[in-house]
């Protein structure tokens, strides 16, 4: 590749976001240059992670047939961790296998190599190796990057380089988010027989499960743990509001001592005896409302998924990924017309799609989320309740009903309870 060579498109970042692009452009017939820092596609990324592929039906609709997705989820549990005790609610229905809203477990080594397969049998050009430094721009136009000292022109970039994106930064694009508006995710791979996972997870041979847990283990750092079940191992991590995580101070917890502390809950340890851990990873997700979005175009500019922190957090599942290739296909869509043009229809298309509609929906997911009594309140009230509903005592049980009435109305039902419980139905 010589200095100053041109394409139509240039696309910074070779994750989700950024090949789906490359993908849809070069279908198109542009000439498209992916530029990818780590040694190839998904070397760098990190997911929990499960793929809802419900969203991109309308968008993908045949393009998954030969993707490598790990397994289906047909078992879906939520556990409040408290004391040493676990109360689990478990979902297993043939809903969840309804192929037009199935989820399935995936892993980001595989998955974006075979996006950048895509791309590259398309006619993208994926370059791994190469960091780009910088935008160029001409009368505020953005016209091509800079890598170090070289200089690509292209017709249109888009920058898909992840949560914090440099580039951006570089350029005086938005600061980057604040630790309110940002989480910190740890994440293990253990490596288990498939049958031997299958018997722990209570799982049909091939079947998938999703584990979120909440409770005590974060030791009051909102966030969560989470299980997803691959072919023959399990992710399983932690997801921490950096806030919280900053509040507690430096002798406060660190984020791997915390993935360590929900591994050890007895619940999960269960499920991981034996299994080796091969893979550790950490990544920084974006946690903004819908209403705190940086800029997501400019003249020559379109900006896709985390880089445009297009993260949903539902509070029991995390969603970037679906939205990281909507967002790509459609910026890669923008590109194969006028660039002058790309801006304005990239814009339109976001608006009319899922991505902005849940984003708007969920526009009220942080601010509940920052709610500490949901992370060690509520799971000791639910706990302690369930453990007082199955205890019987040397002087008998008296009337069930009771203590569970008495635990409702100290823990949930009070003010604060109800303050809580108000600003759920909005969610
Ligand atoms: C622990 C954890 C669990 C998660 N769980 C889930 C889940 O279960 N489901 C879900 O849907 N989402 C989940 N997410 C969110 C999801 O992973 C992201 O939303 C998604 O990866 C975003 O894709 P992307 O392509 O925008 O960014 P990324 O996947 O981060 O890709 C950005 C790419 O840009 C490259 N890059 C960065 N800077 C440069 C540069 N200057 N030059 C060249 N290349 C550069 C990076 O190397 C990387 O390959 C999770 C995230 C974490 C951290």
């Amino acid at each position: 590749m010589a200095d100053g060579e041109h394409f139509d498109v240039v696309v910074v970042g070779g994750g989700l976001a950024g090949l789906s692009c490359a993908w849809e452009a070069a279908k198109a017939g542009r000439a498209v240059a992916v530029f990818e820092r780590g040694e190839e596609p998904g070397a760098k990324n990190v997911s929990g992670g499960r793929l809802y592929l419900g969203p991109l039906r309308g968008l993908l609709p045949d393009e998954w047939n030969d993707a490598p997705l790990e397994r289906p989820v047909a078992r879906e549990t939520l556990t409040l961790v408290s004391g040493g005790g676990a109360v689990s609610f478990d979902l297993r229905s043939d809903k969840l296998r309804d192929p037009a809203a199935a989820s399935h477990t995936v892993l980001r080594a595989k998955l974006d190599r075979w996006l950048g397969e895509k791309a590259a049998e398309a006619g993208a050009m994926v370059v791994p190796g190469a960091r780009v430094d910088g935008l160029l721009r001409t009368n505020g136009t953005v016209t091509g990057v800079r890598l170090g000292d070289e200089t690509i022109e292209a017709a249109l970039v888009v920058l898909a380089d992840g949560a914090v994106s440099r580039v951006a930064l570089d350029d005086q694009a938005p600061p980057p988010p604040s630790p309110a508006h940002v989480a910190l995710g740890v994440k293990e791979l253990v490596t288990l027989d498939p049958g031997r996972l299958e018997d722990r997870f209570g799982l049909e041979p091939g079947q998938g499960a999703a584990r979120l847990a909440l409770g005590d283990f974060t030791r009051g750092v909102p966030g969560g743990g989470f299980l997803y079940t691959n072919r023959d191992s399990v992710s399983v991590g932690v997801v921490l509001r950096l806030d919280g995580l900053a509040a507690a101070g430096p002798q406060g917890p660190e984020s791997h001592a915390l993935l360590d502390a929900f591994r050890a809950v007895p619940e999960v340890a269960r499920l991981l005896a034996g299994g080796e851990t091969t893979e550790y990873s950490a990544h920084l997700v974006p946690e903004r409302s819908v209403d705190q979005l940086p800029p997501r175009s400019a003249p020559g500019l379109l900006v896709a998924g985390d880089a445009a922190g297009l993260v949903i957090n539902h509070g029991f599942t995390v969603r970037g990924m679906d939205l990281a290739l909507a967002s790509g296909v459609l910026a890669g869509r923008a590109a194969a017309g006028d660039p002058a043009a790309a801006p304005a229809a990239y814009e339109a298309a976001l608006a009319k799609s899922f991505v902005l509609r849940d984003l708007r929906a969920a526009r009220r997911s942080q601010a509940f989320l920052a709610r500490d009594r949901l992370y060690g309140h509520y799971p000791r009230v639910v706990t302690e309740l369930f453990e007082e509903l199955f205890r019987f005592g040397p002087d008998g049980k008296g009337r069930v009903a009771r203590p569970a009435w008495k635990a409702l109305r100290k823990g949930v039902l009070n003010w604060r309870g109800l303050r809580d419980l108000w600003a759920a139905r909005k969610l």
